[in-house]
């Protein structure tokens, strides 16, 4: 068994979690309800008073929030305390549309980088520890949350924001990093230029990397570990309900512990928002049970996951959520199929290629179309057409087996696919340039 930050919480029982967010959720509901028109008239056209709400069975009577909810509120009306209460404004990274802004209090601010930390613990993290952030700083909450949950633990943080990989790689060996912190495909490209600096994967100090804020597969993880000589830790956020440390993996590696006393989470099915058992697929919901400043009640996230409460090898009883399959705004539909990246670039990494591909989406005479650029490794690159058209062709069909519908592969040169430093740009959908 690890260590745990908050060993009291982390370790709780059941019934123990249960009793905090039956008592959290009576009050929040008060203040929210209290305090924000906005969400008050949601509750009052639903016909739902705050004295409905005795515990977290009667979350289910809350109406919804969509992020079009927080487009329209934009900026201040979702905001439950004076603004001089605040400190900090978030944002989050825009990669659906128009940004939405989050406002913190400084007791908010301490919950969060309270559930970083413990992300940190569960990753083996300690006094002593040398932590790279390389997320982006800024309005992005990737860079602050990590970096507040860095002292929190008492490691030697190294602010290093994203980009400017050179110099991510001399400080990393400079100054004996232990700990990364980026997104997946910013470590898969570190990994990449470290190899090509002709450094082994021994030769770094780093030994744990926690990375998220995008979906990313097994395979990638198997990758990364790989090629940085260290185990890879998911971590899932969202600016909306906080920031990255939302839900964190520990030591099994097989799903994140969902920081439950602080975040409520149910799955619903996404069509008739009805809520499912646990073990469901469905999209994820959260309820933030004691932040201040913006207090989402029942926040739909559109990300596609499972919950489990099968016990961890780790001690946490904290419930667990899958890697999400993707945002439901990323599986596109394409000739009726639903299709999402990640079961593309699972393909591509079984059959050794690396995680660096684009893919797009077009119609064409009233069909739509899928074509996959993928960039062959300087081993797999060769002069010879014939081979490559037989390399295109194979990976074709092991999509068509994947997908349930062909898509045309092309083979493009090492180094042409451009590289991510933040959350990477999968998907060109073109057809919606024709709608
Ligand atoms: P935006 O919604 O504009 O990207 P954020 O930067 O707040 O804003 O990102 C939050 C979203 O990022 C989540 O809703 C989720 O879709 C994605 N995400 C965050 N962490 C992970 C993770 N570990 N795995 C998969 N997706 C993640
Ligand atoms: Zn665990």
């Amino acid at each position: 068994m690890g260590r745990y930050f908050q060993p009291e919480i982390e370790s709780a029982s059941r019934q123990e979690i249960l009793d905090i967010q039956n008592q959290k959720i009576v009050k929040q509901v008060r203040h929210v309800y209290d305090n924000v028109p906005y969400y008050r008239n949601l509750m009052d056209e639903k016909g739902v008073k705050p004295e409905d709400i005795q515990s977290v069975d009667d979350i289910k009577k809350l109406p919804f929030l969509s992020k079009a909810d927080l487009r329209e509120a934009y900026p201040y009306g979702l905001l439950g305390t004076d603004l001089k209460n605040c400190v900090r404004i978030q944002s989050t990274s825009g990669t659906t549309g128009k940004r939405v802004v989050a406002f913190y209090t400084q007791n908010d601010v301490d919950l969060w980088e309270d559930c970083v930390a413990r992300a940190i613990v569960a990753a083996g993290g300690d006094k002593g520890d040398v932590c790279q952030v390389c997320y982006g700083y800024g309005l992005f909450t990737g860079g602050a949350g990590l970096h507040g949950g860095s002292h929190k633990v008492g490691c030697l943080t190294l602010p290093m924001s994203s980009g400017n990989t050179d110099r991510q790689i001399q400080f990393m060996m400079d100054l004996n990093a232990t700990i990364l912190c980026c997104t997946p495909s910013y470590a898969a490209y570190i990994g990449e230029t470290l190899a090509e600096k002709g450094y082994k994967p021994e030769d770094n100090k780093l030994k744990a990397g926690i990375f998220g804020a995008e979906p990313w597969t097994e395979e990638m993880r198997h990758n990364i570990e790989k090629s940085l000589g260290i185990k890879a830790f998911d971590i899932y956020g969202l600016t909306e309900i906080s920031g990255p440390g939302v839900a964190f993996e520990c030591e099994e590696q097989s799903g994140m512990h969902i920081n439950e006393d602080h975040f409520y989470a149910e799955i619903i099915d996404p069509d008739t928002g009805e809520v499912l058992p646990d073990g469901s697929e469905g999209e994820l919901v959260f309820t933030a049970l004691d932040k201040e400043a913006f207090p989402l009640l029942r926040y739909r996230t559109r990300d596609i996951c499972v919950l489990s409460r099968e016990k961890c090898s780790c001690g946490r009883t904290l419930v667990k959520m899958c890697k999400p399959r993707g945002r439901s705004d990323d599986m596109m539909i394409i000739r009726g199929v639903n299709v999402f990246p990640s079961q593309i670039e699972t393909v591509l990494l079984n059959e050794g290629y690396t995680p660096n591909y684009q893919i797009i989406v077009d119609r064409k005479n009233n069909s739509d179309t899928l074509d996959i650029n993928v960039e062959l490794t300087p081993d797999k690159f060769s002069d010879i057409i014939s081979e490559n058209v037989k390399k295109e062709r194979k990976l074709e069909s092991a999509m068509r087996t994947m997908l349930g519908i062909g898509p045309k592969v092309h083979l493009v040169p090492p180094k042409t696919i451009v590289r991510s430093e933040g959350k990477a740009v999968r998907v060109i959908d073109k057809r919606k340039l024709h709608d």
